[in-house]
């Protein structure tokens, strides 16, 4: 199945994009700082049964200097994410983020996968402000399928920790995998409104040539921005990304799917590894560099009358 037909949320999902965040869109800097990963998800390129994939990890350094990188763009958020990788210790890490903090006064996102709740509240404590950690499917069975040795419930108990922990709360799914259909996907969205996140991010699934579902069907484009805009009716307020698997489809999808979802999140992973953050192929795989990528993005969206969101980009429900 890589469809989801329904488009009659379009025309209401549009108007309530425009009523919560009139023709803005935030940009936030992710920098991608490890691609090793202690999980085997049957969907990532990272996984870590994937021998073939040149493996990498950014010193702290270098993190603090992409992250200053995001700041010269004048971006105001910078998104940590990696594959699960244990070799950063909790307590180097968070130093890293009060580093961030105190001197690029940067929003921090995290997206580094399950830690500890210990983990948790020390990064939190050292002033990270948002988590993005997605549920990818809702299905008992197919998560512990396509997640080995993994529980959907033990997703979901992260996801109430960093909840309790006051973090902006982002999470997601890919549409599209295995045993997804039209019904499950409405499910899906209807649990994640649910939840009432902060962040709400829907990924097209796209394959990787290297993983057990290499042969698996990509998820359809326009499907995917059919299902963001059904997200937008049933949480109006949430920050919607446009992800990087959709974007891969051109600019025209990006500003189609623009909308109904108000975020982009350029990469600022230093060249030379950011190919090797292969979560599905193509990922990364721009001619230009990631700087230049970015203000590319930045005057794309302003001749076609969109504004840069100015502060932290926060949630909404922190606005005053
Ligand atoms: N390791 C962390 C964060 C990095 S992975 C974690 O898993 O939470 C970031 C996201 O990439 C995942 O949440 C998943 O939604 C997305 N992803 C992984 N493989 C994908 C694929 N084949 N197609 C589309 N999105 C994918
Ligand atoms: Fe690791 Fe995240 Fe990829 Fe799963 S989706 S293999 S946890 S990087």
């Amino acid at each position: 199945m890589n469809k989801f037909n329904d488009s009659s949320f379009r025309e209401k999902a549009y108007s309530l994009r425009q009523q919560f965040w009139q023709n803005k869109v935030f940009l936030r800097g992710i920098v991608e700082f490890s691609n090793f990963c202690r999980q085997d998800c049957l969907y990532c390129g990272l996984r870590a049964s994937n021998s073939i994939l040149p493996r990498y990890r950014l010193d702290y350094d270098t993190i603090f200097n992409c992250s200053k990188a995001v700041k010269e763009l004048g971006i105001n958020t910078v998104v940590l994410q990696s594959g699960e990788d244990t070799s950063y210790d909790a307590k180097s890490f968070a130093n890293l983020i009060s580093k961030i903090k105190i001197e690029l006064d940067l929003a921090i996102t995290l997206s580094l996968g399950e830690r500890t709740k210990e983990d948790y509240e020390l990064f939190k404590k050292a002033g990270a402000d948002r988590f993005l950690l997605k549920i990818e499917t809702f299905c008992e069975k197919n998560y512990a399928f396509l997640r080995p040795n993994k529980t959907l419930k033990e997703r979901l108990t992260c996801l109430e920790n960093l909840r309790h922990l006051d973090y902006d709360l982002g999470s997601g799914i890919i549409a599209g995998l295995p045993n997804d259909t039209e019904k499950t996907l409405n499910i899906s969205c209807e649990k994640l409104a649910a939840l009432e996140l902060d962040m709400i991010s829907i990924s097209p699934f796209t394959a990787h040539k290297d993983s057990p579902l290499a042969k698996h069907e990509n998820f359809d484009a326009n499907s995917t921005i059919n299902i963001m805009a059904l997200m937008r009716c049933l949480s109006p307020k949430a920050h919607i990304p446009v992800t990087s698997a959709l974007s891969l489809h051109g600019e025209h999808i990006r500003l189609e799917a623009l909308k109904y979802g108000n975020v982009i999140m350029p990469s600022l992973t230093p060249e030379n590894f950011r190919t090797n953050y292969a979560i599905y192929d193509g990922k990364n795989d721009q001619v230009l560099s990631p700087v230049a990528r970015a203000k590319d993005i930045e005057k794309s969206l302003i001749t076609n009358g969109y504004v840069l969101g100015s502060g932290y980009g926060q949630a909404y429900r922190r606005l005053k």
